[in-house]
């Protein structure tokens, strides 16, 4: 536990990195093949939620009323920091796969009327196997959403209409974590036509079994492989008018709750750079050419030192930008677009050396070093692109000048 973490924190901590020692390490090395598995239901064994469920990771965020494990909200958001950080150190897919139960829990508690909380956190909290998603990418490209140009032409090309006391959906989304195997999901979709995205984007909440929706495909990703990201399709799908979280500015009240969402992606990047440090240490000290154990050589040694800086550089940021957040600072926005961005490019170089100090041994699948290579790739493209997200900073920094290039030609 470090000197600035709350006591309930560093339990968590501690209690993550008891389940990733004895649990997650040690599956995926004698299991090194199952995130290969091209059936998606098969990858994972239940038991690894059903551990994650015992300790109390998988409902943080569920109000206590209902039976999950609420956190200091004075702290949640650090908190969250600390478990994806933990989880991610022995898998980043199964560390996405709780972290959005964790920042979709948020918002339903937020947005969600009270018989539908009541109803879904009960669900939620029974069962082990039921996560949640959260669904604005589609075909046509994310990019605008994250800058966000406000534009009708950035507009999502779902669309909601109203019909009676219903809803009616129609059109898909792509790249959604958990969008394969999720019992819940939110989406976003256009309600008013011909305004920015800002003024005409609604949420609504979408039971697995609703008539019209269909779970297109599992994608096969590259890397987070135990987290089964997904294609869905709405066709005609209805929905009761209470499942309408919030009508047409879904997207500035809800960015307050994105905020979480990158602290988690950061804070799970940085688990993967925590463990290829570790994997990095324990070969350099071991294994021996030229006669001499690795790290005695300089150019190795030099290695070693880069990781470790890239780690506390990206730890520090973090830290950092997860308070702002909890503190609601102005700079919070800022700081979390920083931090997602800084990490993804920052850990990407620590699992670099990481693979090229096994030298041949780092692109063997069973010696699973390259995993966390791959892992590490993902994170520049989750939650907004490297470009996207450096065009945020700049436009949160200079709003009246950076940013303003979309929309009709003049
Ligand atoms: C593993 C994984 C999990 C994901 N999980 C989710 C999820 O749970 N929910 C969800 O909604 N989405 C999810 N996503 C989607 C993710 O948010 C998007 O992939 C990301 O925002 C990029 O959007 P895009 O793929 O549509 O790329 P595009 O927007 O099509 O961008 C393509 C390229 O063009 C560049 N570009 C686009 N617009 C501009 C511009 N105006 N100026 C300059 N360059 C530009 C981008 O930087 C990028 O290089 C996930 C993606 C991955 C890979």
């Amino acid at each position: 536990m470090s000197e600035t973490e709350t006591e309930e924190q560093g339990l968590m901590r501690q209690s993550c990195r008891a389940f990733v020692d004895d649990h997650i390490l040690p599956f995926i090395r004698a299991n090194w093949q199952r995130e290969w598995d091209m059936n998606p239901g098969a990858r994972l064994p239940p038991e690894i939620l059903e551990v994650a469920d015992k300790i109390g990771i998988r409902t943080v965020g569920v109000p206590e009323e209902f039976g999950g494990a609420s956190l200091d909200p004075a702290t949640e958001v650090q908190t969250f920091a600390i478990l994806g950080e933990e989880i991610a150190r022995g898998d980043s897919g199964l560390a996405d796969k709780l972290a959005q139960n964790w920042k979709v829990s948020v918002l339903l508690r937020n947005y969600a009327a009270p018989h539908l909380q009541e109803y879904w956190f009960k669900r939620m909290v029974a069962d082990p196997q039921f996560l949640l998603a959260n669904c604005a990418t589609e075909p046509g490209g994310a990019s605008d959403r994250w800058l966000p140009y406000n534009v009708p032409e950035t507009a999502m090309r779902t669309k909601a209409v109203r019909d009676g006391k219903e809803w009616v959906i129609n059109g898909r989304k792509q790249f959604i974590s958990n969008g394969y195997d999720a019992k819940l999901y939110v989406i976003y979709a256009n309600t008013k036509p011909g305004v920015g995205m800002q003024q005409g984007t609604s949420a609504f909440l979408v039971p697995r079994d609703t008539p019209g929706l269909i779970i297109a495909r599992c994608n096969e990703t590259l890397g987070c492989r135990f987290m089964n990201n997904g294609e869905l399709v709405f066709e005609e799908m209805r929905l009761p008018e209470d499942h309408l979280l919030i009508e047409n500015d879904a997207l500035p009240k809800i960015g307050l709750y994105f905020r979480p969402g990158k602290i988690l992606q950061a804070a799970k990047n940085l688990g993967v750079g925590i463990r290829a440090f570790e994997v990095a240490s324990d070969y350099v000290q071991n294994y021996v050419q030229g006669g001499r154990i690795l790290i005695k050589h300089q150019a190795v040694a030099l290695r070693v030192a880069d990781m470790a800086t890239r780690i506390e550089a990206v730890r520090s940021l973090v830290k950092t930008a997860a308070r702002a957040v909890d503190a609601r600072d102005a700079r919070a926005d800022l700081l979390c677009n920083m931090a997602k961005n800084y990490a993804s490019e920052e850990i990407l170089k620590v699992v670099q050396h990481c693979v090229e100090l096994h030298g041949g041994n780092g692109m063997m699948l069973e010696f699973g070093v390259e995993k966390l290579f791959r892992d590490a790739a993902i994170f520049l493209h989750m939650d907004s692109t490297s470009d996207i997200s450096k065009f945020k900073i700049a436009k949160l920094l200079f709003p009246h000048t950076a940013g303003k290039y979309a929309g009709p030609e003049a």
